[in-house]
């Protein structure tokens, strides 16, 4: 398991926990792909989700990065 940690957001800032105000998170990778979206042209679709999971709260935070 990832150590809990700050996460610097693409705008500068640091992501906080919008129900406890924690700072900490847990990074997890997310795959996203699904079989057949390659033939469909969906490229653009595969990228993977990042989330981070509040260290206090355990709320899951989502980013499409
Ligand atoms: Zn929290």
């Amino acid at each position: 398991m990832d150590e809990p940690q700050p996460v610097t957001l693409p705008n500068g800032r640091n992501l906080k926990c919008d129900t406890c105000e924690n700072e900490l998170f847990e990074p997890r990778r997310w795959k996203l792909q699904t079989t057949g979206m390659t033939f469909m042209n969906l490229d653009w679709a595969n990228r993977d989700a990042t989330c981070f999971v509040c260290s206090s709260c355990r709320r899951i935070h989502w980013f499409h990065w």
